[in-house]
């Protein structure tokens, strides 16, 4: 017996379950895999020294996050971006200082005021509910693609923000709702914000990385934190809630449910969840996404003026940035393969991905970027327990019709997650904001049934 039943120790379980401890409610949390953090994880890389290799970056707006962060004592240090940029389209690579390539003038043009156009109509989204105004409506029954399209006038153009709509959502323009992007950009305080370092999504790393916040916050929840405990079943009646894992049953006053939500398939719910949530779980989607680690002896790239990020057109790899720990030694070089390009990546065996993205990188970088001392790779798609990433993202009509229900509770059961709210939807700071949500939601059930005395 237990007051609340916490499914997930991604961040969002986590900080929910730390906030129902604050308020005195008995809690325990179970995880289905054999560590914390969910879609943020740690690789060392030397002693003391760690990468990321699934969440990372905050921007200055990520205030929950931070907040958490600075709780269980984890600072941030500044992401490394002096020098100039890389920009790799048509077959050459040439370097630029700012935001956007220099080159291209014909094709930037056309992005700039097709960037202009897209964060006037994201000034007409309300956050609360995406998709209430009439033209929302309409945006719903576009794909980015469709937009691009039609808007968009040159290639290099229209490329570009394909790899924009990729860089910032891991998924292909063709699969994402129009209103869904308008929706982000609006969510994250426009699409400048979402791609820059300095003032942006990509500014700050946490000191000992991401997932140090996530064992921090375990740690102070100590045995109440199960590991490799899945959630198989949940039954839940007027009265209270009974949770299975295979080997144990809890019985409790509510459950907050702190996975995404294409992971609700994953549960046998009892009875079924209503016809909308449970559409919901298959009509929400995450994005494909392989993150790649070189590490090399120094990041050997600064000394030639360069800052590790490139922006790249065409695949394997979209984006990448200096990954190296706080004082640059070793260096780290991260690459992302997005969409499609993640997916063809699978085709091939390990060692194929490898020479595919170091070649890419000795192009940008220098034949030094082809000899890394170790290559990390992580695809999110093939873990079990997340099924893709960055986080889940509505194709048309998702918002239309599941957009409202997204938080909204059933009964017992309370929903967190970084889907689940508005602010820098499918961020970690998200997914902070989420678990403190259900965690209010949760006790107000709790209290209600509670004598005063207690
Ligand atoms: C490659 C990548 C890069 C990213 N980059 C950034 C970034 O730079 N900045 C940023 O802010 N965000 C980034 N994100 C997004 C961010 O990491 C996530 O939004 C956030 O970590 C989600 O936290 P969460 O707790 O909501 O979900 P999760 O972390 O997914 O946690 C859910 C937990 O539930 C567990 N679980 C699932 N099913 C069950 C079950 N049946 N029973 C028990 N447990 C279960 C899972 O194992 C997991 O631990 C990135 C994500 C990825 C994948």
């Amino acid at each position: 017996m237990v007051d609340v039943v916490v499914v997930g120790a991604g961040l969002s379980g986590l900080v929910c379950a730390r906030r129902l401890r604050e308020a005195g409610a008995e809690i325990v949390v179970l995880e289905a895999r054999d560590r914390v953090g969910g879609r943020v994880v740690n690789e060392p890389i030397a002693p003391g020294q760690v990468v990321e290799m699934g969440g990372q970056w905050v921007g200055p707006s990520h205030t929950e996050i931070r907040r958490v962060a600075a709780e269980v004592g984890v600072d941030t240090f500044p992401t490394y971006g002096e020098g100039k940029h890389l920009f790799a389209h048509a077959g050459r690579t040439t370097q630029f200082g700012g935001d956007i390539p220099a080159r291209m003038p014909f094709g930037l043009v056309d992005f700039r005021i097709a960037q202009a156009r897209l964060e006037r109509l994201a000034r007409h989204i309300d956050l609360g509910d995406p998709a209430s105004t009439p033209r929302s409506r309409r945006h719903d029954t576009l794909t980015v693609e469709t937009w691009i399209r039609r808007h968009m006038h040159t290639r290099s153009g229209r490329n570009l923000m394909r790899l924009m709509v990729k860089a910032v959502l891991a998924t292909e323009p063709s699969e994402l709702s129009l209103l869904h992007w308008l929706f982000y950009i609006a969510s994250g305080g426009g699409l400048n914000s979402l791609v820059r370092a300095d003032g942006g999504y990509q500014q700050d790393r946490f000191v000992g990385g991401s997932q140090e916040i996530a064992l921090r916050l375990a740690d102070d929840l100590g045995e109440r934190v199960h590991l490799s405990a899945p959630v198989r079943r949940i039954e839940h009646t007027p009265e209270g809630v009974r949770v299975h894992t295979d080997t144990t049953t809890y019985d409790a006053d509510a459950v907050v449910i702190a996975v995404p939500p294409h992971l609700l398939t994953t549960i046998e719910f009892c009875p079924a969840l209503p016809a909308t949530r449970n559409q919901l779980s298959v009509r929400m989607p995450p994005g494909m996404v392989t993150k790649f680690v070189a590490v090399y002896d120094e990041p050997f790239w600064r000394a030639t003026g360069l800052s590790g990020q490139a922006t790249l057109t065409s695949g394997p790899i979209g984006v990448t940035f200096d990954n190296s720990p706080p004082g640059g030694s070793p260096g780290a070089l991260v690459a992302f393969a997005l969409g499609e390009d993640a997916r063809a990546l699978e085709n091939l065996d390990a060692d194929e991905r490898r020479a595919a993205v170091l070649e890419r990188l000795a192009e940008l970088f220098g034949p030094s970027a082809a000899e890394p001392t170790q290559f990390h790779e992580r695809c999110w798609a093939r873990e079990q327990w997340t099924r893709g990433g960055y986080a889940g993202i509505f194709g048309p009509g998702g918002w239309t019709s599941f957009g409202k229900i997204l938080g909204r509770s059933h009964g017992r059961l309370f929903w967190a997650s970084a889907e689940t709210v508005v602010h820098a939807h499918g961020s970690m700071d998200a997914a902070v904001s989420a678990g403190e949500r259900a965690a209010v939601e949760a006790l107000a059930t709790c209290l209600a049934e509670v004598p005063a005395s207690r």
